[in-house]
This record gives C-alpha cells, structure tokens and sequence, in this order.
C-alpha cells in the first residue's frame, strides 16, 4: 500500500509564480463554453485568483485592443466583444502566461492544433474563444484594466504540493 505523508517539508524557494489575463470572449459565453473552457485551466493545476462576468465598454475595448484600433477589422471585433458578456479570469500558477497562451493556441483558430482551446472550439480568426495575455509585462498591465486590486484573491489550493515539485514554486 502506498501511503502520501504529510509535505510539510516542502521548500518554495523559486520566486517565478505569475498571473495572466484570460477573457472567455462572447463567441466561448454564447456557445455555452464557460464550464468547458475554465475546466481545463483548472485541470491543468492553474489558479482562478479573479473571475468576474462584465459587459465591455467602448473604452476598455480600445484601450485594450490599442495595437488593433487602426486595423480595417477592428470595428467587427469590437463588435463581436460587445455582442455578449464576456467572463475575466485572473489565473495564476507557474510560467502562467506562456502555459495559458499554449492553451489557447495560435489566433486563427484554423490553424490552432486540436488539442489547444482554439483549435478544438474555434473555426475562426476571430471568433476565438479566449483572450490570453502575450507578455508577463502585458500580463500585469491587462490584470489591472480588468480587476480592482481587492478582486483579486489570494489564498491557497489545498492540492499545491502535489501540482508542482518541491522548490518549483513559491507562494
Ligand atoms: N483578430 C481579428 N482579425 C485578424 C486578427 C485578429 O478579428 O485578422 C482578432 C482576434 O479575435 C484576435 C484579436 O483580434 O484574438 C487580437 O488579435 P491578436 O493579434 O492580439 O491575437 P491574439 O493575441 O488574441 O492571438
Ligand atoms: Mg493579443
């Protein structure tokens, strides 16, 4: 028999936790694909430090697809993002940014490998899925247009120990 003993002697001396932003964008809320999407970031041992349901204004939008504002299809994807509520994820875990945006997979979800968020739920270039942050610098910027500092949590998932290896991680 295989018995797990406590872990308390576990060292966290690797100080590389990160958050990032997700948006489960109308095209995930329509097709009522919260449950199934939010279920892989939670299988893959990810954190919800923040979750909120918001309708987005023209600002946010703007601002948050500033790189894009200029481009002859930005009128249709801010419409898409308006089309429905839209759900904000603050998640949280190891590398987070670079694992959630290997989730989500290429933009075009086309040509997303099945297997990533896009390419198992997305025919589109547009209408697909998920917004993922692309940099820890964007990561922090996105987390703050999105969430007040007291909507996100800080506490502890009780299966810490056993979803990364002692001293991978530092909470
Ligand atoms: N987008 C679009 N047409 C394009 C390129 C992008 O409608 O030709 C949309 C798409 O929804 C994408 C978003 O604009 O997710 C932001 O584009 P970005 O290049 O930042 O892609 P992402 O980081 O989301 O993969
Ligand atoms: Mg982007």
């Amino acid at each position: 028999m295989f018995v797990y003993l406590s872990r308390h002697y576990l060292t966290y001396n690797i100080n590389n936790m990160e958050k990032t932003l997700v948006l489960l964008k109308p095209s995930c809320v329509q097709r009522q694909l919260i449950g199934e999407v939010l279920n892989r970031f939670e299988r893959r041992g990810l954190r919800i430090a923040g979750m909120k349901m918001m309708q987005l204004s023209d600002e946010i939008l703007r601002e948050h697809y500033a790189h894009l504002v200029n481009r002859p299809f930005f009128p249709s994807l801010a419409a898409s993002m308006q089309a429905s509520p839209v759900v904000a994820l603050a998640l949280e875990g190891v590398d987070a940014v670079q694992v959630v945006r290997a989730m989500a997979g290429p933009t075009n979800g086309r040509e997303a490998a099945p297997g990533t968020i896009r390419g198992d739920y997305s025919m589109s270039n547009q209408q697909n899925i998920v917004h993922a942050s692309d940099s820890t610098s964007n990561a922090e910027i996105e987390l703050k247009r999105f969430f007040r500092d007291d909507e996100i949590l800080d506490y502890t998932i009780g299966t810490f120990a056993f979803i990364y290896g002692d001293g991978e991680a530092n909470r």
